[in-house]
């Protein structure tokens, strides 16, 4: 009984021991979290996005204002990290699987969203538009009666094509990625999708498309860097803490810049 006592106390010192020296650890590290634990941030991303993300056939790389935007950003804020072009629906799907940290698309910061993700400051605002083949005769949504509009899935320009597809009277194919919804609009397949306006203007002017812009601007907003809902909050705190830095340094500038902004 005494041995065991003796045990206990010994026991007892080392595990506050151990204690103790966990607590100083913790209390004093002011490192930022991935210089600390050497941790490197996956980041999902669309594909074909320009000129947010897209493949740069020179290079073999993607580029874009998203992959430099990070890239400056975890510069500054000294994180690694390795980016995953896989598509917009798949980058979703990857963050919410915790396949990946976190996702830089051209993603519209949204009420709905924020249900499932955090999002960062906002860094970049844009909204959809109607986009018809250049000799189309439609001018409205009005117009768009008895016709197949085309949408990306799980995008903003979907959510919108859905609500008023009662509404106006249309039905609706869902296409993988922008590439592939712009050929199929231009070549007839569908009378008309919902995308992005800078993204379907950039793409119009880049790659000479079949294709022009009809109305307004819907539901401008801001794109955000987002992560699974209560998930890897230090790095939401970094990008913003970046993005304010490179903001503030013209960074942030030059890097629209030379996107055309
Ligand atoms: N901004 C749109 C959205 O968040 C489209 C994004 C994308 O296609 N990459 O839904």
């Amino acid at each position: 009984m005494k041995n065991f006592k003796r045990i206990a106390a010994i026991l007892l010192v080392a595990l506050l021991a151990v204690a103790l020296v966990a607590c100083g650890a913790k209390t004093n590290t002011d490192a930022p979290a991935s210089a600390d634990t050497g941790k490197k941030y996956v980041i999902a991303s669309d594909n074909a996005f320009a000129p947010f993300e897209y493949l740069d056939t020179a290079s073999n790389t993607y580029v874009g204002i998203d992959m430099d935007v990070l890239a400056a950003i975890a510069e500054d804020q000294k994180f690694e990290y390795e980016v995953q072009n896989v598509g917009f629906d798949a980058a979703l799907n990857q963050v919410q699987s915790d396949q990946a940290d976190a996702v830089i698309a051209g993603m519209t910061i949204t009420e709905v969203r924020k249900e499932t993700f955090d999002f960062s400051e906002g860094y970049f605002d844009a909204g959809q538009i109607l986009v018809v083949p250049t000799d189309s005769k439609i001018q409205s949504l009005e117009d768009l009666r008895g016709t197949n509009v085309a949408v990306k899935i799980s995008t903003q320009g979907a959510d919108y094509a859905q609500s008023i597809a009662d509404e106006y009277g249309f039905e609706i194919t869902t296409y993988e990625d922008s590439p592939t919804m712009y050929q199929a609009v231009a070549q007839g397949t569908n009378a008309a999708c919902f995308e992005d306006d800078p993204v379907v203007r950039y793409s119009i002017q880049s790659q000479n498309l079949d294709l022009k812009v009809v109305g307004d601007v819907i539901n401008a907003k801001p794109y955000g860097f987002a992560v699974k809902r209560g998930e890897n909050a230090e790095l939401i705190a970094m990008f913003n803490a970046g993005l304010s830095n490179i903001k503030a340094n013209g960074v942030y500038d030059e890097i629209l810049a030379k996107y055309g902004y």
